[in-house]
């Protein structure tokens, strides 16, 4: 059995792969296990961003993370798609600033022609694989209306 690298596609041992699984539910090179710990040293990016990062690359979808769009970073971007999400934490529910925030920049995407969904923690926590099956819905959507 030959395993790869959901990030690079780099062939795989064994041993890499069942360690990469155990801890982080996803095959990966050991220089994309180092990143992702990286990402989340910084505490710059949430273990959900990566979660939903990584399941959508294992179902193909061509996301970034992290991506910087001149003006802030993105959590995760489909660039191909011009579909972004951010996935929130509850204070985006709470704190009527940070909504009004966020919904100004999503405007402000909307403007540039990129469509935005916000994600709570606990979509990615409690139902991630329903939630990749509906983003890949609306990017399958997102190709028939181009
Ligand atoms: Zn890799």
């Amino acid at each position: 059995m030959k395993y790869f690298c959901i990030e690079c596609g780099y062939n795989i041992s064994t041993e890499i792969y069942d360690y990469s699984l155990n801890h982080f539910s996803h095959p990966l090179c050991r220089i994309h296990q180092d990143w992702i710990r990286a990402l989340l040293w910084d505490n710059y990016t949430t273990q959900q961003t990566i979660d939903l990062y990584l399941a959508l690359k294992t179902n193909g979808v061509p996301a970034v993370i992290e991506k910087f769009d001149g003006y802030k970073h993105i959590d995760i971007a489909i660039p191909k798609h011009k579909f972004n999400i951010e996935i929130d934490g509850m204070h985006h529910h709470y704190d009527s600033n940070q909504a009004l925030r966020d919904l100004k920049r999503t405007y402000h995407s909307f403007r540039r022609g990129y469509f935005t969904i916000r994600v709570p923690n606990t979509l990615v926590d409690e139902r991630l694989n329903e939630a990749v099956e509906y983003i890949i819905k609306f990017l399958n959507e997102s190709m028939n209306q181009q």
